[in-house]
């Protein structure tokens, strides 16, 4: 190759083509006191409305490529072109300076640019973005210049620019266009956005590439890592091409094995769940087919309010994540704050071992009303699908058994105020301490489900900060006494006659499947991006093997031992 650009991977995929340099002409923009100040003012207005005509074409173009949701991006953009104070600024700047509509158009708009620019909100400071495109657009329809087109272009072309807007990205040619590239952006810029919902591989925030690269350059992009490869020899084109397949067989895979169910190859049905932090990201559980969610982490909810979220805030939100999975099993856990999550709104008195301290179930119990609310919510939104609840931290028997007290006052409660709610809802617990796994059966008898969240249950059984940098080494979840806790969980819990799934990130493992399986766990729960892997890793194990393979592994003395046991398990029968 003759050099590698680095970027961020926007949008996943790799392509080779040619590169179109997408650098557009500079206006001259008149910056001379002018005459005739109404004159500009009435070129300010239909610069305006002509820029809105084709907005709300490139809308109607979006809404048929790629949908509603994406169109209603340039809604957005046309309420901030008619946004009357920023008309109205742009106005006075013609007034008093006498300057050029062009001139007062750049200035208003890049003084509301710059005010984004300071704001901390990463998404606000991606609208400027959005301004600029408006800008651009604006500028050239009060000059009466036709923009590049972009929707014509040669056989495999990448497109490389400074900035591609999202308008943009709209009219890109999908049919010759395999990637883009750009020197600024980031990930939630809307451009970013609308890649991945084109499926269009694109490497953002490259710096100087445009300097870089000339017009018919061959370029690599490889946006699984956020390179571009320019002029690439012959084994390296024959190399990305072999990524290429491989992340398209991926794809395929994950199409394919959508609304399959994980059944072992002799016959073993497990669950194949996901985990969310809020209600939009069911959409990315159904796409990656997960067939149901086994965790959904509610404090995200209170930590993104000023405020505890009302009784009938938090219903709307665990009803809407309940009636988007249609009846498949929905997890809920109850608020899990404290350690590194904190509330703005609450006071949490510092604490030497935060992890180990006032959190989660522990605030609950000592602050009732709290577990009250959002059991009273959770309940109410079990009549709108398969709600389970969890609850996360337990270490005692005494902490189920107070919690099942003020969830049975919650139903009396609603049953009085005529609430519906399943009477059959279930209330589990997360096994994340080993004072649950060591004693898993008594646990067992005392409630309807378990979840292992290993994230914690390492950390407290190896007494390894989860967070700690320093000691990152020696955080693993393969060292043996982390998978004799699993096991004695998993075996509790089976004792005691109820099921069990794993909810923490070894679930999502692909090296642990086998493992996982052989040990008896009912269902995995883990990134939604994880599912399809997961799921053919099951389809691909038959029990016998993976029991024998726990066998030989919890007789191992080292976490480097169980390892190399388990690769080679792996390399045999998963490929
Ligand atoms: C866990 O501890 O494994 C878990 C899933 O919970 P969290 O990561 O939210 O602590
Ligand atoms: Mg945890």
């Amino acid at each position: 190759m003759k050099k590698l650009v680095k970027g961020i991977d926007a949008s996943p995929g790799v392509a080779i083509g040619k590169v179109f340099l997408y650098t557009e002409v500079e206006l001259k923009i008149d910056k001379n006191k002018i005459d005739d100040t109404e004159k500009e003012k009435s070129r300010l207005l239909l610069g305006r409305e002509k820029t809105k005509e084709q907005l709300l074409l490139i809308r109607d173009k979006t809404a048929k490529k790629l949908g509603e949701d994406k169109a209603s991006i340039f809604d957005g953009h046309i309420t901030l072109l008619e946004d009357e104070d920023l008309f109205e600024e742009i106005v006075e700047l013609i007034e008093n300076d006498e300057i050029s509509a062009e001139y007062a158009m750049t200035q208003g708009i890049e003084g509301y640019c710059e005010m984004l620019a300071n704001i901390e909100d990463e998404y606000l400071r991606e609208r400027a973005t959005d301004l600029r495109d408006i800008a651009k657009r604006w500028l050239y329809n009060i000059s009466g210049r036709a923009i590049v087109d972009l929707s014509s272009l040669p056989k495999d072309t990448v497109v490389v620019a400074k900035d591609l807007t999202p308008s943009d990205t709209a009219q890109l040619d999908l049919i010759n266009v395999v990637a883009f590239v750009t020197e600024i952006g980031g990930k939630t810029a809307h451009s970013s956005i609308m890649a991945r919902s084109l499926e269009l591989p694109a490497v953002v925030g490259t710096g100087n590439v445009c300097s870089q690269l000339k017009n018919g350059d061959l370029v690599i992009v490889d946006a699984l890592k956020g390179e571009v490869i320019v002029e690439p020899n012959d084994e390296e084109i024959s190399k990305y091409m072999e990524k290429r397949k491989k992340y398209f067989d991926g794809i395929e895979l994950l199409k394919k094995l959508k609304d399959m169910e994980a059944i072992s190859k002799d016959g073993i049905k497990i669950g194949t769940w996901a985990n969310i932090g809020d209600p939009k990201d069911v959409a990315g559980v159904l796409r990656n087919g997960g067939l149901g969610i086994g965790l959904y982490r509610t404090e995200f909810l209170f930590m993104n309010s000023d405020k505890f979220p009302t009784e009938d805030e938090q219903f709307e939100a665990y009803k809407s994540v309940a009636e988007s999975m249609e009846g498949k099993p929905v997890t809920i856990r109850t608020m899990d704050i404290g350690g590194d999550k904190c509330l703005p709104y609450m006071e949490i008195p510092k604490e030497e071992n935060p992890f180990l301290g006032w959190r989660a179930l522990r605030i609950c119990l000592d602050r009732p009303e709290i577990l009250k609310t959002q059991f009273r919510a959770l309940l109410r939104a079990s009549a709108y699908g398969y709600v389970k609840i969890m609850l996360p931290m337990i270490i005692s028997l005494d902490e189920i058994r107070k919690s099942k007290v003020i969830f049975e006052e919650c139903k009396i409660e609603l049953k009085e105020a005529g609430l519906k709610y399943d009477e059959t809802t279930q209330l589990g617990i997360m096994v994340e301490t080993p004072a649950v796994a060591f004693r898993a059966k008594y646990f067992a008898k005392e409630v309807d489900f378990f979840s292992i969240g290993t994230n914690d249950l390492t950390q407290y059984t190896l007494a390894v900060d989860r967070g700690n940098e320093n000691i990152s080494k020696l955080y693993n979840s393969y060292n043996p006494a982390v998978l004799q806790a699993i096991k004695m969980s998993i075996d509790g819990a089976h004792e005691g006659g109820i099921s069990i799934s794993m909810c923490g990130e070894f679930a999502g493992d692909e090296e642990a499947t086998a493992l996982l399986f052989g040990m008896g766990l009912d269902a995995f729960s883990m990134s939604s991006i994880s599912v399809p892997k997961i799921k053919k890793n099951i389809m691909s194990l038959e029990k016998k093997e993976c029991e024998a393979l726990v066998e030989r592994v919890l007789s191992k003395a080292t976490t480097e031992e169980v390892m190399e046991e388990v690769k080679a398990f792996n390399k045999k029968y998963l490929s």
